[in-house]
């Protein structure tokens, strides 16, 4: 809010120049009555304007409350109890809080719309939400909040407390989060939104949020026949069929360093070789064929993940051994957001089709125009054909 000195001034030039008495030199008219004025008599300036007045018209006319000038009664309005001429009437300002008109300094809102007399400026507290001035109710934390901002105020999901300034949402819920959870608080390890008071810790360490642990699947058994139904879905409504024998690994994430994990990706180690934030894994290695799948992962990602990965499997078998990245994971996902519209998993969709990073969410972008150009069909023959 700035200062605005524009009525401070004009109240400076009235006390400067106001009523000035004088004594009739030669023949002087009163203004407003027409009588020649043999006694004292008023002049008032201000600014171009100058007025006589005689002492009867000066004591029984009304006098304008802001310049203080005299007028005919048909000149000015009586408004909020104060009498004014129609000029100081337009320009007049109002304090929200005192109700005051304003005289000198104020102060306006970032809108523009509401202003704020020093006084009450200086007396009353600040909107930690909208920034006026005027009486707040204290909530935690120490944030003070107007009755107008109160009701839309938000709460960040992750500590409770009031957000007033920026504020973050993640792709997979409506929830709002506050800047301080956002960078500091441990992140759900499948949604990626910031963590409550409470949540799940996996026996690798991974950190779950409630929703999300609500719908993880830890039964082995049960993710063994997620990826046997992707299978089936996948041969019959999408046409792609793994002839060769895979084997199946439910993992947990390595928790011991990247080296170890790129080991075991070689087939050097035997822990985990999903590191990170990876979720599967494919590998052909001496003629065999595994899917690695991380175990605890809510439902539909568990789909998601099964039929990624079971789509590099058929790959394996059908497209050119060094096709690009973006074809080969880009193809990898298009399979998987039809698993997840098949399924009903309109959310994980919507996510999965947002994403535009190199090379999952820009080839997903690629296969996608390529299905629109040259339908489904050629575009099975497109990817076990074309490298880049
Ligand atoms: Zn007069
Ligand atoms: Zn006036
Ligand atoms: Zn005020
Ligand atoms: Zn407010
Ligand atoms: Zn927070
Ligand atoms: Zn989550
Ligand atoms: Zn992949």
């Amino acid at each position: 809010m700035k200062p605005n000195y524009l009525n401070y001034l004009i109240f400076l030039v009235l006390l400067a120049i106001g009523p000035a008495y004088g004594a009739p030199a030669e023949t002087v008219h009163c203004d407003f009555c027409g009588k020649t004025i043999t006694g004292r008599f008023f002049t008032y300036s201000l600014e171009d304007l100058s007025v006589t007045i005689c002492m009867d018209c000066d004591r029984t006319l009304p006098h304008c409350a802001a310049c203080k000038l005299p007028y005919r009664k048909n000149q000015v309005v009586t408004q909020r109890g104060e009498v004014l001429c129609r000029a100081c009437l337009a320009r007049a300002i109002y304090c929200e809080l005192c109700g005051k008109r304003i005289e000198g300094k104020y102060y306006t809102s970032k809108e523009g719309d509401e202003h704020f007399c020093q006084k009450c400026y200086l007396q009353y507290p600040k909107c930690m939400a909208c920034g006026k001035p005027g009486p707040v109710q204290h909530l935690e934390g120490g944030v003070g909040v107007c009755a107008k901002c109160l009701p839309h105020l938000q709460r960040c999901a992750s500590c409770g407390k009031p957000i007033t300034g920026t504020y973050y949402k993640f792709a997979s819920s409506d929830k709002v989060y506050c800047a301080e959870c956002k960078e500091h608080r441990p992140q759900c390890y499948a949604c990626g939104t910031p963590l409550g008071k409470s949540y799940w810790v996996f026996q690798d360490g991974r950190k779950i949020c409630p929703e999300c642990n609500s719908r993880a699947i830890i039964d082995e058994r049960k993710i063994r026949s997620i990826l046997d139904e992707v299978r089936r879905l996948a041969a019959q409504r999408i046409g792609l069929r793994v002839e060769t024998p895979y084997a199946v690994r439910v993992q947990q994430l390595n928790k011991t360093s990247s080296e170890d994990a790129a080991k075991a990706k070689q087939g050097e180690s035997m822990v985990s070789p999903l590191f990170g934030k990876e979720l599967g894994l494919y590998r052909r290695m001496n003629g065999i064929s595994e899917i690695f799948l991380l175990y605890g992962l809510p439902v539909e990602m568990i789909y998601e993940t099964a039929a990624h990965e079971y789509t590099h499997a058929w790959q394996a078998e059908n497209c050119p051994p060094d096709q690009s990245p973006q074809l080969r994971e880009g193809f990898a996902q298009w399979v998987a957001g039809e698993i997840l519209k098949l399924k009903g998993y309109t959310q994980a969709l919507e996510r999965l089709e947002a994403r535009d990073d190199d090379p999952y969410g820009t080839g997903y972008q690629k296969i996608k125009t390529i299905e629109r150009n040259l339908g489904r069909a050629a575009l099975l023959e497109y990817v076990k054909t074309v490298k880049s």
